[in-house]
């Protein structure tokens, strides 16, 4: 039995610069129950009332990091504006965990790696230095891309898969001040610190995240591959928005998740589809170019042809999202 101490915070100012936060708990309670995580003081900043809140600003729509996932996926705005990030967040967890979930605590959830949750298992990302169990070992949902020798897990989040997408920015406020970080600059690649899986320093509070105006609302797809059908991580999801222009290409997003220690993105994917069709050889060049460089494990080199594949599917998803299977999760 581990003790700690409970706080209950009601203003950012007051939490601030303190560890550990408490939101909506799905991650850190196990993780904490696991002996994975360990904290003295708990901070629950649930009654800070300043960040539930989903409201248009000047150049979009800001999501509090409160508001919970489920609040963000039905709100009427981000239905109508982004209903790829919708459709992402109702892929993931069940209906009971966006329940509770913040769009916070989503951007902070640790890895599924098995051997993490293993408190037995040598694990660079949990004890630094003490070797990577899942590089010799199953490695089946393990990374393809920017891995290391140190560590090859992936980040779980569908959430992130689409906000990578729509190019989002992260609002801070820590002991030094506020501050914003583009999406793409938040989660990091494991190289020789597994360990750090996003670059929130110690004592930060995450308090929002801007979604930029445009949102792809009419040519959309988010598309989830698992290895079950409901209650299961992403074996690979791909998010893409199109913007066309007399049937041609004029803007393409392509963001990837369970594939990397982050989301992926390629940018010369992107460029490469400007001007092209919106057809099957085009998703499948692009799709080489967000590839390059894959690499796969013992279990799970498949997973580069699945995700070939699956740019190539969504592509064409996204040109008729009308065709969509619901995106909404079977309760377990
Ligand atoms: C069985 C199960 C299945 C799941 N399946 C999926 C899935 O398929 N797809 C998916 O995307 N997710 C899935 N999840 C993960 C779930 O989405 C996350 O656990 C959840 O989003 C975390 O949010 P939370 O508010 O509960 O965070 P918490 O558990 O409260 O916190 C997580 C971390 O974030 C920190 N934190 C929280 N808020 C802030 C803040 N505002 N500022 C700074 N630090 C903060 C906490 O200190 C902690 O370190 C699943 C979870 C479970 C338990
Ligand atoms: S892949 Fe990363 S998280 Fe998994 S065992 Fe190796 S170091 Fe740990």
């Amino acid at each position: 039995m581990n003790n700690f101490s409970y706080q209950k915070g009601t203003t950012a100012s007051e939490v601030i610069g303190k560890a550990t936060f408490l939101a909506g708990g799905t991650n850190l309670i196990d993780l904490l129950k696991y002996n994975l995580a360990s904290a003295d003081t708990l901070i629950d900043i649930n009654a800070i009332p300043d960040y539930h809140q989903i409201e248009e600003i000047e150049d979009g729509i800001r999501l509090g990091a409160l508001a919970t996932n489920a609040d963000t996926a039905y709100h009427p705005i981000i239905e109508q504006r982004y209903p790829l990030l919708s459709k992402a967040i109702l892929a993931g967890a069940s209906a009971q965990i966006r329940n509770m979930a913040t769009n916070g605590g989503n951007l902070l959830q640790r890895t599924r790696c098995y051997y993490f949750y293993d408190a037995h298992a040598p694990c660079n990302k949990r004890v630094p230095g003490s070797g990577c169990s899942a590089i010799p070992g199953y490695n089946r949902n393990m990374a393809i891309l920017g891995t290391s020798d140190q560590c090859i897990a992936v980040f779980p989040s569908d959430m992130c898969v689409a906000l990578a997408a729509l190019d989002a920015v992260i609002n801070i406020s820590g002991p030094a001040g506020e501050r914003k970080v583009a999406f793409a600059d938040f989660h990091r690649l494991p190289g020789d610190t597994p360990e750090l899986d996003n670059n929130l320093q110690l004592g930060e509070l995450i308090t929002g995240i801007d979604l930029p105006l445009k949102g792809f609302e009419k040519n959309y797809s988010y598309l989830k591959l698992r290895d079950r059908s409901s209650y299961a991580f992403a074996m690979i999801s791909v998010a893409t928005g199109l913007e066309l222009e007399a049937g041609l290409i004029k803007e393409a997003r392509i963001a990837l998740g369970g594939v990397a220690h982050k989301p992926w993105r390629m940018k010369e994917a992107e460029d490469y589809l400007h001007g092209k069709e919106p057809n099957k050889e085009n998703f499948a060049a692009a799709a080489d170019i967000i590839l390059e460089g894959a690499v796969g494990y013992t279990h799970n080199a498949f997973k580069i042809e699945l995700a070939k594949r699956a740019i190539i599917r969504n592509g064409m998803m996204a040109m008729d999202p009308s065709s969509h299977l619901t995106g909404a999760q079977p309760s377990a």
